[in-house]
């Protein structure tokens, strides 16, 4: 037998000495920026993983339910190893910046969710932060200036809550058991009549005899965007 190290050995590595910064740092690669949400996802999917102590290889032996798609899933994603792309990421379209990570083996999970007050009391704690954040972010307004001075207190405010504020100030934590849904299936593939394109069995319709995918058949479809889960037609 020849072992080969986990790909994500050096996270698991981090997770277990809570080296928060070198997480973040990963999350960053993926997420682009340094910002508070990356951080707290981080934060949250560290403190899950350490206390469910399951080592995670994105075959759904550790699974992740957010309730948000925004900066904090990233976090979550880079930490916890379940991903868009390996089914141990389930979205739950709530719009509550919270997760719940989860071991199948047994059920156990953790579920954190951020305090109601957590975005009033962080930017309590910077007070030049909440001016520019109303100016450059709600508004879309601001000077060049303005925004690179946002970016740079933006990341200093990532920073400090990533190792400075206790984790219980910023989220109610609650142990649960949870049934998942069971593992993710393989589908046979049909190739559209129309597009001749290769799709996943249950997308086909059937119309006028013909096998076609959901664009081709012009039906709605279920669409992922930045507002979270809708119908759409082809070509949205
Ligand atoms: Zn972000
Ligand atoms: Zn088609």
């Amino acid at each position: 037998m020849h072992e080969h190290a986990s790909p994500r050995q050096a996270i698991e590595m981090m997770i277990k000495s809570n080296d928060l910064e070198g997480l973040l740092r990963q999350a960053e690669t993926i997420h682009g920026h340094r910002c508070p949400f990356l951080a707290l996802g981080v934060k949250a999917g560290r403190h899950a993983m350490d206390y469910l102590e399951q080592e995670s290889t994105g075959m759904e032996e550790v699974v992740a339910i957010v309730e948000c798609n925004n900066c904090f899933t990233d976090g979550i994603q880079v930490v916890t190893g379940c991903t868009f792309g390996n089914s141990a990421l389930i979205f739950k379209d709530l719009g509550k910046t919270a997760v719940t990570v989860a071991r199948r083996r047994d059920g156990a999970a953790l579920r954190l969710a951020v305090r109601p007050d957590f975005r009033e009391q962080m930017l309590a704690r910077y007070p030049a932060v909440g001016p520019l954040y109303d100016q450059v972010v709600v508004q879309g307004q601001g000077t060049a200036e303005d925004r690179h001075r946002f970016q740079h207190l933006w990341q200093a405010v990532a920073r400090r809550e990533l190792q400075e504020v206790d984790l219980e100030e910023q989220f109610v934590i609650q142990p649960l058991t949870i049934t998942l849904p069971d593992l993710a299936r393989r589908f046979a593939t049909v190739t559209c009549s129309r597009c001749g394109e290769g799709v996943m069995e249950p997308r086909i319709r059937i119309s006028g005899g013909q096998r076609l995918c959901l664009a081709c058949a012009g039906e709605e479809y279920y669409v992922l965007t930045g507002r979270g889960i809708g119908c759409a037609r082809p070509d949205f």
